[in-house]
């Protein structure tokens, strides 16, 4: 492939400049034509790695925002969906929606059905979400069974409307102490759905290791719900990633980076084949890694390298203004994978869904020739394809 190392973002099909999750250009001499962008969008994908909150419309915000009189004026709201030099942090507009905007059982609905009226317009056919449920029952005075009601009741919406399926992952939110994590457990326990399969932990990792919820942990796996967890994100210690799987005994890992710090754990994990469900747009290295080096220095490449099996993921999608599409594209114009080892990604994330295992073999046999036809149909060339 011929280099065009000060290669800027190529034109979309409208001719304008298109920046997913404002990422500096790629260096890789990659572009991108309507064809294939098309194929980013087009091929059949789970979601493993989104949270509800970070999907929420702006339109969505504004009208909640009206509708429950928030103090927020438009140049608020404005503020959080932009992505300038200092955006106002996300964990700061998700306590916002927490505390204003979600307080009744159809905000919640709404939310869910938008989220995956969105996934499913990128070819998502089957999306696995987090909500943290602790801090919504403390703004919203709504009970747990009925929030789970309302989610729920989005995702059958959306079963129905556009054939995506949906599974809810409760999340434990790291602000939370250890005995609010132990009594969301015990309400998924005492409310259980067959769409409510498992928990993952989230939020601010920097000051709350995951040894901290080891109880809550071993009360889900008592429970028979599966796991998850947010780990080595923020630059924090890989040892919060080997606390992930040792002590909490989760079955994926969401990001993971900093494993690479520890190569004995990255053999563990790539021996045992641990699901790493990585998000391009993470802004910790959009933050901290030089624009010239971001994509060449970024952990993903060295975790894939070093064979660990990797599922590429939009995270909070309206927030950080990327599409699970987009995720996938920054994955090979900026990351430097091949259309191959997309192929074997996407098949990566089927394997790792908590998706009942008939219809995950379903995916496996099928998916691929649809892979094949649409690699055909964006004519990628050969050197693309390794
Ligand atoms: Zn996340």
């Amino acid at each position: 492939m011929t280099k065009q190392p000060h290669a800027t973002t190529p034109p979309d099909d409208t001719g304008a400049q298109r920046n997913i999750g404002n990422v500096p250009a790629p260096r890789t001499g990659r572009t991108i034509g309507p064809a294939q962008r098309e194929f980013f969008r087009a091929i059949p994908k789970v979601e493993l790695h989104c949270h509800l909150l970070g999907s929420v419309r702006a339109a969505t915000f504004a009208d909640l925002a009206r509708r429950h009189r928030a103090p927020l004026s438009t140049a608020d709201i404005d503020g959080f969906y932009a992505r300038g030099a200092r955006p106002v942090g996300v964990l700061h507009v998700l306590r916002t929606l927490e505390r204003h905007l979600l307080l009744a059982p159809d905000d919640f609905r709404r939310i869910a059905y938008e989220y995956l009226e969105d996934a499913a317009r990128e070819g998502v056919r089957h999306a696995e979400f987090f909500w943290n449920p602790t801090a919504t029952l403390r703004d919203s005075d709504l009970a747990y069974p009925v929030l789970q009601a309302a989610i729920v009741g989005g995702m059958e919406d959306a079963a129905r409307d556009l054939g995506v399926s949906a599974l809810l992952i409760p999340s434990i939110d790291r602000e939370a102490t250890p005995s609010e994590a132990l009594e969301m457990v015990e309400l998924m326990a005492a409310n259980r759905h067959e769409s409510v399969p498992g928990i993952g932990i989230d939020y601010r990792e920097t000051d709350r290791p995951p040894e901290l919820f080891a109880d809550a942990y071993a009360l889900a796996r008592r429970t028979g719900l599966r796991t998850t967890a947010h780990a080595g994100e923020f630059g924090t210690s890989w040892k919060n990633v080997a606390t992930a799987l040792d002590l909490l005994q989760v079955e994926r890992i969401d990001h993971g980076y900093s494993i690479m710090d520890n190569p004995d754990l990255v053999a563990r994990c790539a021996e045992r084949g641990i699901l790493f469900t990585i998000v391009p747009t993470n802004s910790y290295y959009l933050r901290t890694l030089e624009p010239d080096r971001w994509a060449i220095d970024h952990p993903i490449r060295t975790m894939a390298a070093a064979g660990l099996k990797l599922h590429p993921n939009s995270d909070d999608p309206s927030l950080h203004q990327v599409t699970p599409g987009g995720a996938w594209e920054l994955m090979y114009s900026h990351l430097g994978f091949g259309v191959a080892d997309l192929r074997a990604m996407m098949l990566n994330g089927v394997a790792g869904s908590w998706a009942d295992p008939a219809r995950r073999a379903e995916w496996q046999a099928s998916w691929p020739a649809t892979f094949d036809a649409l690699a055909a149909a964006a004519e990628w060339q050969p050197s693309s394809l390794s």
